[in-house]
């Protein structure tokens, strides 16, 4: 039950299958498998095991793939961090998250000498970019990736994993305060690699996009973990860009492609003579943001090809519905329990409400997180009787389709009812011009708070006064925008999830 002895199965099935293609070099089983266990070795013999805590620091790419494989065979935890992130936020997240090593790219060594004095790093382990050489003031620290890769021994064998140690700790904004760490055991991420696969069929034919970022979830389950763990390829694509993932699409006959709305919305945009490329796609799976309605209606139209979206977190390893392949997908949907995980609609006292109310979402599973690193009451909050609390507001139908109404702490109150920006921003999705939309709320004298909205619109000429217009059509007088700010583009973080967090503080500054 963990990642790293099912590579080794994977790899005995077939080992010249190939595991990855970057920059256009395919890689098989058994040479990302050997590259695994010798740098497993490395950290080894270099007094790296139980208990001991990795950053992996990078974009995709074999380095992290590498990284955090070898890693684990070698029983280190893994923590993944946001290469883009300031030398502020990764401090903390090192510090909190007692960092003892880092594995990294030369590119990014220029922060780690900003704040290395404040942490307890013993080793770099640097990738080579071919980036500029230069002095590096961390350089008795240092140690080539490439190399530990190389000279590490092929037949070590790492430590027995057991199912409930930590394997990765993922550090979540979640809805206050500082990054906490949900803590992932080897068999919260085997199992959910492995029912996600198993409710979408991913198999050893499954060429699988990965251009999420891989230290975010999503990625690391969906589309690397799950045909990692099932003999499929992953393409890996550094850095999301439409032309680039319709270019490997094409070339490498992809069959999975996973994303945000806002990556379908870009791929449609700027898709219109690339049908072809989707051509062998055998799924498309959106999460990580409600998908709009009209986007999936339009995104399908157009390629031809069937959307699945689901839902997940951080904490929850990080999948618990699908709409399912063999019955029908429900558009706005985030479908059904998948394998072995179960989803449950309550209210506040943590009762189950009836189907078509709307209640916090909770969920129970193999996938459900340890707990947040060393905080322990933070933990006893989240997770209840077996059950982890999302903080997301949803509702379930006759047919045990899951719907995500919003964020419990984005709900707007106007004059004492509640609207859920969702709805809202689907109305303005549905407007042919409008091709982004946010929607918060707005302390108001009266109303206590007013609804706002932000759109990206291509259309120059239209104005407020219409779009108001359009959405008194289908919404009540209270959920209808008080205002509507025309973008040029909206705050998005490195996942492609649109921030509300930075639109609210933009207003109240004004
Ligand atoms: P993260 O921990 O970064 O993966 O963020 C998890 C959050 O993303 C969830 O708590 C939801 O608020 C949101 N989310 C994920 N998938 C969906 C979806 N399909 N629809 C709406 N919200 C989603």
């Amino acid at each position: 039950m963990n990642l790293s002895d099912q590579l080794i199965r994977t790899t005995e099935k077939d080992p010249m299958k190939e595991a990855y293609i970057f920059q256009g070099e395919g890689v098989s089983y058994q040479v990302f498998n050997a590259s695994v266990t010798k740098f497993a070795a490395k950290l080894n013999e270099l007094g790296y095991g139980k208990g001991d805590h990795l950053a992996l620091i990078s974009g995709n790419s074999p380095l992290f793939m590498i990284g955090l494989y070898g890693s684990i065979r070698a029983g280190v935890t893994v923590i993944p961090v946001n290469p883009t992130y300031t030398v502020h936020e990764m401090s903390y997240i090192l510090k909190n998250g007692d960092v003892k090593g880092v594995i990294t790219m030369d590119v990014l060594m220029e922060k780690f000498e900003q704040m290395d004095a404040d942490l307890n790093i013993q080793d770099y382990f640097v990738a080579d970019t071919g980036a500029e050489p230069r002095d590096f003031s961390l350089s008795h620290k240092m140690k080539s990736f490439t190399k530990c890769v190389e000279e590490g021994d092929v037949h070590f064998q790492g430590p027995p994993l057991d199912g409930e140690e930590v394997a990765v700790i993922l550090y979540t904004s979640g809805t206050t305060g500082k990054p906490k760490g949900a803590m992932l055991t080897h068999k919260n991420l085997y199992s959910n690699a492995t029912d996600v696969a198993d409710y979408l069929r991913i198999s050893s034919s499954d060429r699988v996009i990965a251009t999420l970022p891989m230290f975010h979830v999503f990625c690391l389950t969906v589309s690397l973990n799950a045909p990692i763990m099932n003999g499929g390829t992953v393409l890996i694509v550094p850095k999301f860009s439409p032309p680039e993932v319709f270019e490997v699409a094409e070339s490498y006959k992809a069959t999975v492609f996973a994303g945000v709305p806002t990556m379908y919305n870009y791929l449609l945009q700027t898709g219109k003579d690339r049908v072809s490329a989707f051509k062998n796609m055998r799924i498309c799976i959106a999460g990580g943001s409600s998908l709009p309605v009209a986007l999936l209606n339009d995104f399908e139209k157009h390629f031809n090809v069937r959307i699945s979206e689901g839902y997940g977190l951080s904490e929850a390893s990080p999948v618990t519905a699908f709409n399912p392949l063999d019955r029908p997908r429900k558009p706005g949907s985030i479908g059904t329990n998948i394998v072995n995980v179960e989803n449950k609609v309550v209210d506040e006292l943590g009762e189950e409400v009836p189907n078509g109310e709307v209640g916090e979402l909770i969920v129970r599973g193999p996938n459900v997180m340890k707990g947040y690193y060393k905080l322990p009451e933070e933990t006893a909050v989240t997770i209840r009787d077996g059950w982890l609390y999302t903080g997301d507001m949803a509702r379930k139908d006759d047919e045990d389709y899951f719907y995500i109404v919003d964020r419990k702490k984005d709900m707007i109150l106007v004059g004492g009812y509640n609207v859920y920006p969702r709805e809202v921003e689907e109305v303005l999705y549905s407007h042919p011009d409008i091709s982004e939309v946010a929607v918060v709320g707005s302390p108001d004298p009266q109303t206590g708070e007013s609804v706002i909205s932000f759109v990206v619109s291509s259309n120059p000429e239209l104005d407020e006064d219409e779009l108001k217009e359009f959405c008194s059509g289908s919404l009540a007088r209270y959920k209808q925008p008080r205002r509507i700010h025309f973008m040029e583009e909206l705050p998005k973080n490195t996942t492609g999830k649109i921030l509300r967090k930075n639109l609210r503080e933009q207003l109240s500054q004004k």
